[in-house]
């Protein structure tokens, strides 16, 4: 798809051929010509004097014809048995999603072994947990993930599919998305539908965290998208239950490029900031490390662990597991108490779904 060209308005100006940032505009005589690789960025409309040029109306892209779409996906990832939170917290945000377009969530299980899984997927939100078990499945290696879950998409046509910005996600969803030939929006922080157009809204932070950008994969299928831990909540309460779990037999997986050798435990927080319903975050304000104490005083009472800015973890207090923010961990706290914070948009972006904030005010900068 590519600009729309009202020829009988065109007055060969040349003005957007000047301005196209990826050169594919040309004149040929009095003729305007769109070459392979516009991205309709717009650049064109907006100086084209006569109106003769428009970006094609977005619309909900369209599934392969004659399947019905399969509604809301949730990558739910495991690892040695056990769901990553983010899953959970996504198929809450999908059964949302979901409700407003009138269709059903799904959860796509990959692994060997995981059946057992299934009945917690269902009462996070899932209407049915599509499982695909195999050897080549059981330790996480990018190839036959890919595959995995490349033919069970293409087989059952989701509408949307979403999974956890981890390092896992972030490995091998972003292949998913070259092979089905789709676009991705990694890390978003927020989640809308456009009921008109089945469009779904993805809100991201963007240019440096300075704002948050909206956007939407109006031209591939399906809409894909990932999402950083901690930023979504699980549904309230458990839902039913009830629910299908269909096996679905792979026809082929892809050999590994790279070998599964051994699973190395990472260095344990005290309480993992993600799973803390209190946190205690220090900031500059602070102005010497050894009133991080402090803080972890207050911590240890309130049975919650302690969160820092980048500030603090560049000035060398902290050190950057604690860091929250856009380059750090995200957080969904019950109770977020933030001294000597200025709330700098890169470190709100990672907390600001805390149910309750404790700031020193005017000084917060939101
Ligand atoms: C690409 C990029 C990514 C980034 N990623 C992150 C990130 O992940 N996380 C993050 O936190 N930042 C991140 N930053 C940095 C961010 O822009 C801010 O610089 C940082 O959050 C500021 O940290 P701060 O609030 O500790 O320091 P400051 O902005 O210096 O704020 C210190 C605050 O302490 C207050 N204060 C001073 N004295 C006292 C006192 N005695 N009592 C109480 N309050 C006091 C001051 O009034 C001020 O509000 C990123 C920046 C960039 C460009």
């Amino acid at each position: 798809m590519s600009i729309i060209i009202y020829a009988e308005k065109c007055t060969a100006c040349g003005q957007c051929v000047e301005v196209c940032p990826f050169g594919v505009l040309r004149l040929e005589g009095e003729v305007l010509v769109v070459d392979e690789g516009c991205n309709l960025c717009g650049a064109c409309v907006e100086v084209c004097p006569e109106g003769a040029l428009a970006v094609p109306e977005a619309e909900a892209p369209a599934p392969r014809p004659g399947v019905p779409p399969d509604g809301v996906w949730v990558f739910a990832e495991q690892r040695q048995g056990r769901l990553a939170p983010v899953a959970l917290e996504l198929l809450g945000e999908a059964r949302r999603l979901a409700e407003a377009l009138g269709v059903k969530v799904a959860a796509v299980l990959l692994g060997d072994g995981v059946e057992h899984l299934a009945p917690a997927l269902l009462a996070a939100g899932a209407n049915k947990v599509y499982l695909a078990e195999d050897p080549a499945l059981a330790d996480f290696c990018e190839g036959p993930y890919t595959s995995a879950l490349t033919e069970i998409a293409r087989r059952f046509q989701p509408e949307i599919i979403l999974a956890g910005a981890t390092y896992l996600g972030r490995a091998f969803i972003p292949q998913v998305a070259a092979a089905l030939k789709t676009g991705l929006t990694a890390d978003c922080t927020a989640f809308a539908i456009d009921e008109d157009k089945r469009l779904l809204l993805q809100t991201r932070p963007a240019f440096g965290g300075n704002i948050m950008a909206t956007i939407i994969t109006p031209r591939t299928y399906p809409q894909m998208a990932t999402a950083r831990p901690g930023v979504f909540k699980r549904l309230p309460q458990a839902a039913s239950g009830e629910g299908q779990v269909i096996r679905v037999e792979l026809n082929s997986l892809a050999s590994p490029q790279s070998r599964f050798v051994r699973t190395v435990e990472e260095i344990k927080e005290r309480l993992p900031l993600a799973e803390a319903e209190v946190i205690v975050a220090g900031g500059r304000g602070l102005k010497e490390a050894r009133h991080f104490a402090l803080l972890e005083e207050l911590a240890e009472l309130l049975g919650g662990a302690v969160g820092a800015t980048r500030g603090a973890v560049d000035a060398g207090w902290i050190s950057y597991a604690h860091q929250i923010g856009q380059t750090g961990k995200t957080v969904s706290p019950k109770l977020y108490i933030a001294v000597g914070i200025s709330g700098a948009s890169q470190h709100v972006v990672g907390m600001q779904s805390s149910d309750f904030i404790v700031a020193r005010w005017p000084t917060w900068g939101w």
